[in-house]
């Protein structure tokens, strides 16, 4: 895997995955734009989850709901409310901080002495002493004055202003009447599209519980302090499940899931061992939280960090957004809604008791995940010749390009358009891109094929068009393959192409 989080920005940018959002005007900051290559992989990664979370799945079905979201969605979700980071200002130097960040940068005996001084017993739980600091703002920021908190960027102590909670919600005006109500959201996770189209999709499919809806989307957050690379930007893509279930189901539905995606990771290429299961402290629960299970993977630099989290969300979202509670036995605390016109419950089938039914929902940051992938296939190697190689060891259903078909003479008519037809033959089996490759050496594109992942390289040669040097014509219509991990190469009728590489590129 990856050492540092360095050598992945710049492949990512050298080889074309991922580039710095509006890049020639400075800069936009937590933005990036996925290139050539990056987009690739990320569809790829996409497709993936997809294919194994609905299709090979008979208990699933998938939604694609709008970005711009009701603003009444939002207020009834809870989020308008408490989806919220904790906000301090540094006077001095004009820096700004989410709070829980700031803390993680002091040393040990500021926490102890910052905890002291807000009347906290425990001097290690940052959630805890996080809380309180926005409990009681003035005496908050007094504590940190004295207490010296430092700030990051210069090291010194700071003059900190009481921290507020700042919510992260893109809210946006719609339509062309700027008046009170016409503002909507940019959704902040793409959950609560499911939760209100629950009904539309029921009365569609009459599925029964259990059963899932999956989504795939972007999801927009006002982060304090984007940083480190694609793993905490403002825009980001979701995938994201919400499986319902009978309560009471809930806790053992929980379990499976969590065993569920931990296999799906693995076979994207990431070792258990490389992923550590954080079952989150109560204090540390999002507001519609009855427990949930944090998928943290080894990120290069940053160490630890979550890539999905994995939550129970008991009854609190369709009990928000239902019409008439009052008759459902909700659970969880929720709002009085007087706004929704749908019911979002189902009848028992021997009772014919309506109830609401529980959720858990595992939801993966498509960018979280891409990094995650490229750290972990991202290898560095001595070779033989004491040179050493970058190679990308992607799973191949994973590489942005599958094959790479180069002819070894770029002015031979013959090979070249050979060639060609090959690869326009190789393209029409659909197992993703083939590329016609015709720059630099051999030598150089097979460097750079390794870089970027690409399994298989396939030459066309003069033997391949029947033209040997010594004459014979035994190899005509043979190429030379070279796998990508082993560097081992091998000569393959074309004829049996197709099925070479379909066997090599499904593993
Ligand atoms: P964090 O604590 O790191 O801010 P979170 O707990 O707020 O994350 P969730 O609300 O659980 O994140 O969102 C589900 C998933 O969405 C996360 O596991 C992550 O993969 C992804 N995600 C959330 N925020 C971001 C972001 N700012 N940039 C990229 N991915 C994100």
């Amino acid at each position: 895997p990856a050492e540092t989080m360095e050598e992945l920005v710049s492949l990512c940018k050298r080889r074309g995955f991922i580039f710095p959002g509006s890049d020639i005007y400075g800069g936009l900051q937590g933005t990036y734009d996925y290139g050539p290559l990056g987009v690739e992989l990320k569809n790829n990664l996409k497709a993936a989850w997809w294919r194994a979370m609905v299709y090979e799945r008979d208990d699933m079905e998938g939604l694609d709901a709008s970005i711009l979201t009701h603003r009444l969605v939002l207020f009834y979700s809870g989020h308008e409310a408490t989806f919220s980071d904790p906000l301090v200002d540094n006077r001095v130097s004009k820096k700004r901080y989410r709070l829980d960040h700031l803390l993680k940068e002091q040393k040990p005996e500021v926490l102890a002495a910052l905890s002291q001084a807000m009347g906290l017993h425990e001097n290690n739980n940052l959630a805890a002493l996080v809380s309180r600091l926005l409990a009681e703002p003035e005496k908050a920021a007094l504590a940190m004055n004295t207490c010296r908190v430092i700030d990051p960027a210069d090291g010194a102590p700071g003059d900190w202003t009481p921290p507020r909670p700042f919510n992260m919600m893109f809210k946006t005006q719609i339509g062309p009447v700027a008046d009170e109500d016409s503002y909507g959201y940019l959704r902040p996770e793409t959950a609560q599209g499911i939760f209100v189209n629950f009904k539309n999709v029921l009365d569609a499919t009459a599925r029964r519980l259990p059963f899932g809806v999956a989504q795939i989307g972007k999801a927009f957050r006002n982060e304090i302090t984007p940083r480190n690379f694609i793993f905490r930007v403002r825009e980001f893509e979701q995938m994201e499940i919400e499986y319902f279930v009978k309560p009471g189901t809930d806790e053992e539905w929980h379990e499976r899931w969590l065993e569920t995606r931990l296999k799906w990771w693995e076979a994207q290429g990431i070792p258990r061992e490389q992923i550590r299961v954080l079952d989150v402290p109560k204090e540390d629960l999002s507001h519609y939280s009855k427990r949930t299970f944090d998928l943290m993977y080894n990120y290069p630099t940053l160490g630890f960090e979550e890539i999905e989290g994995i939550a129970n969300r008991s009854d609190y979202d369709l009990g928000s957004h239902t019409r008439g509670q009052a008759e459902l036995g909700i659970q969880a605390r929720v709002l009085e809604n007087h706004d929704s016109t749908a019911k979002l419950a189902v009848q028992d089938p021997e009772t014919k008791q309506w109830f609401v039914p529980f959720v858990i929902e595992p939801s993966a940051g498509v960018d979280r995940g891409v990094l995650a992938v490229l750290a972990e296939a991202y290898n560095k190697e001595k070779l033989e010749n004491g040179e050493e190689r970058i190679v990308l060891k992607l799973k191949p259903h994973l590489a942005p390009i599958k094959v790479a078909v180069i002819p070894l003479a770029k002015n031979k008519e013959e090979i070249t358009s050979y060639a060609r037809r090959l690869k326009a033959e190789l393209q029409a089996l659909g197992f993703g891109r083939v590329l016609y490759e015709d720059t630099g050496n051999i030598g150089k594109a097979y460097r750079r094929h390794d870089e970027v992942g690409t399994p298989f390289c396939i030459t066309v040669d003069y033997d391949t068009i029947g033209k040997s040097q010594d004459g014979s014509t035994t190899l005509q219509d043979t190429v030379t393959v070279r796998d990508r991990d082993t560097m081992q190469q091998e000569r393959v009728p074309v004829k049996e192409l197709a099925q070479y590489l379909q066997e090599r590129l499904r593993r």
